[in-house]
């Protein structure tokens, strides 16, 4: 690593804030550093500063309740979210989808919230949080506010935090606990490795919903479609949707092609 830093590590979201808000534009939070040191490293992000939120005790809520649904908070790892019931029980897709990110080293240190705030169209938390309605709670010293996923991600690595802002948590409505669930992830090994594509289905009430990943700038949600509806006309919804591109992982043919395969699939292994 030739990118010298300020590291800072504040004992409380109040303290994160303040030096996010002193040296804001110059500043990076680091989580689990899975994305953010290899950036620094290969020189894509050069931040004179650098914010270890891991001591705040605060970030690390990991709860759920019926009224109020999934709380994950910004230093819970995709292994302590899979490791906790009520999402096994509960969140059927977000179980499916944790484990197919990366492998169980990376897990140990990856978190759901910097999957979503580097926002890669291939990352596995956003397809699956599209489907379930997720929220994310947004803190800076003055304010705190509450942008739907949807809202969050604006294109490739791009999202609406601003620079002296934090994720505290990601909300998961309880509208969607217990749904039927699956995901499908298209990789060029059998092992861990980037989603070429990937693609989530949520089913409740009658209805279900169709996440999609690496097939669009951003994460894709599906306008809802009642159980019985014909596979084509879903996967004709998806073509419209979609817009993938050739890179050194699959060509768009491959892409919007394995899309369609994978509607299917689901679609039949969820009932739906
Ligand atoms: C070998 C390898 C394999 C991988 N495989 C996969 C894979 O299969 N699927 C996949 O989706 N990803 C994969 N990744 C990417 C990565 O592991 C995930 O995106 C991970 O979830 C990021 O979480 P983190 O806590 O490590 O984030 P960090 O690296 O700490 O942060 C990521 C970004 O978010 C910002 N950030 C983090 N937390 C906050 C916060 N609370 N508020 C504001 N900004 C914040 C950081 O400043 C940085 O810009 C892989 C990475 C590696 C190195």
């Amino acid at each position: 690593m030739t990118h010298e830093f300020s590291y800072h590590a504040p004992g409380s979201p109040a303290e994160a804030l303040e030096v996010l808000e002193r040296h804001a534009g110059d500043a990076a939070v680091l989580s689990g550093g899975t994305d953010l040191l290899v950036n620094i490293r290969s020189g894509l992000s050069k931040p004179s500063h650098v914010v270890d939120i891991k001591q705040i005790p605060e970030l690390k809520t990991l709860n759920y309740d019926g009224k109020n649904g999934l709380t994950i908070g910004a230093c819970v790892t995709v292994n302590e979210m899979l490791a906790y019931e009520p999402v096994a029980e509960s969140y059927a897709v977000l179980q499916a989808a944790g484990e197919e990110l990366a492998t169980y080293q990376l897990r140990n240190r990856a978190t759901p919230v910097g999957n979503i705030v580097t926002a890669s169209p291939c990352g596995d938390m956003s397809s699956p949080l599209l489907c379930l309605d997720a929220e994310v709670v947004v803190v800076s010293s003055n304010n705190t506010r509450r942008v739907s996923l949807r809202e969050f991600i604006t294109g490739v690595k791009t999202t609406v935090l601003a620079p002296n802002e934090l994720v505290r948590e990601i909300v998961v409505p309880p509208t969607y606990a217990g749904a039927e669930a699956g995901y499908k992830k298209l990789k060029r090994i059998k092992g861990h490795d980037l989603g070429v594509i990937a693609v989530a289905l949520v089913k409740h009430s009658g209805l279900f919903r169709v996440g999609i990943s690496s097939a669009a700038p951003t994460p894709l949600l599906l306008p809802e479609f009642a159980v019985g509806t014909s596979p084509e006309e879903v996967q004709d919804a998806a073509a419209a949707a979609i817009s993938p591109i050739d890179d050194v992982r699959c060509t768009k043919e491959y892409r919007a092609f394995m899309v369609g395969v994978y509607i299917e699939r689901l679609m039949s292994e969820v009932g739906a």
